[in-house]
């Protein structure tokens, strides 16, 4: 229930342009953004990658409406991998296809997704497509094929709660695809997603499972141990090297075993969000862990 209203709350515009007004707001997000601005989120990528993680920069947006808007969008991804590259820092990048005119225009959000894939060849770089609410997956899936990129270059992701996962992981598969296995994030009702977390978690274990055997390099994207020690059994059990698949956990979030992993041999990418729109971003790490509403109540008392 808590859950629902949190994920209800993330898009609330009002609330949104509560929390994002005030220092506090700000504040309270600190634990799971890397600043509002580039220099905030470089700084947290050098600190990751001299610990040994490898990451992934998001610039945090969603549902644009005007074309102007996803075009600025687009362009910050240009600015960011430019930036990048003349630091000489290797980053993967994360991009939500609703920030770049999905909503608008599926044609719009593939010019900007191909605009970014061009540019992230040149810098060799990565682009990972996030996966939003059910309500775009169709549209999601149609632009990443559209764009027509190599595997090496752009990567999608695929939410285990859904009921059609196995199904689309079989069809990407079959093109070679680079995927990252999340649970979702998302309220998504009973008729297209499992209610139950134990149903969740087995639906995600089948298709880590598909994804190790596939023999492409995936990403395992949790913070869940059970999940995590599937996905260590399993790829022990197959002889799947740690060099074949990797951890991809969020900032600020399971770090101990986000260092634990490292040591002891396995690939971590941690997917690092910046910017000033973090609201529902936010809002959905509140709604993952019901805990962390206490925390967030506690800065409220003390101001
Ligand atoms: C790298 C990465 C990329 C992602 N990309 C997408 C995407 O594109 N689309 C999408 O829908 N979702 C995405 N997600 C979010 C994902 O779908 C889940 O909502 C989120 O990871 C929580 O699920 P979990 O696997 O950690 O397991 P859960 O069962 O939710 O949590 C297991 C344990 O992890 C810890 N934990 C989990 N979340 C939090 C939190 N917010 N704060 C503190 N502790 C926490 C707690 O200890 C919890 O008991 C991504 C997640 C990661 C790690």
């Amino acid at each position: 229930m808590l859950r629902s209203f949190l994920l209800y709350l993330s898009e609330r515009q009002a609330l949104k342009n509560l929390l994002s007004r005030y220092a506090l707001g700000r504040r309270l997000a600190g634990r799971f953004i890397a600043g509002e601005e580039l220099e905030g989120a470089v700084r947290a990528v050098r600190r990751l990658t001299g610990e040994g993680f490898a990451v992934t920069l998001d610039y945090l947006g969603e549902s644009v409406h005007e074309t102007r808007h996803a075009e600025q969008a687009r362009d910050v991804y240009l600015g960011i991998l430019d930036r990048l590259e003349a630091e000489g820092i290797q980053s993967h990048i994360s991009v939500k296809l609703t920030q770049l005119g999905l909503e608008i225009d599926e044609a719009l959000a593939c010019r900007n997704l191909r605009a970014i894939c061009e540019r992230a060849v040149r810098c060799r770089s990565f682009v990972r497509i996030d996966m939003e609410n059910s309500a775009h997956t169709d549209a999601t899936l149609r632009v990443f094929r559209a764009a027509q990129a190599p595997p090496e270059v752009l990567g999608i992701v695929i939410q285990a709660y859904l009921y059609r996962s196995e199904t689309d992981i079989a069809e990407l598969l079959g093109c070679g695809a680079r995927i990252r296995l999340c649970k979702g994030a998302y309220k998504e009702p009973p008729e297209v997603a499992f209610p139950r977390k134990a149903d969740v978690d087995a639906n995600f274990v089948m298709l880590m499972e598909k994804l190790l055997a596939s023999g492409h390099c995936h990403a395992i994207a949790t913070h869940d141990s059970k999940m995590v020690a599937a996905t260590r059994e399993f790829a022990r059990a197959r002889g799947i090297g740690a060099d074949r698949f990797e951890f991809q956990m969020l900032f600020g979030i399971g770090r101990r075993m986000q260092r634990d992993l490292l040591r002891k041999g396995y690939r971590v990418r941690i997917y690092v969000p910046y910017g000033k729109q973090w609201y529902s971003y936010f809002m959905r790490r509140l709604a993952e862990r019901p805990a962390n509403l206490l925390f967030l109540l506690k800065n409220l008392v003390r101001g």
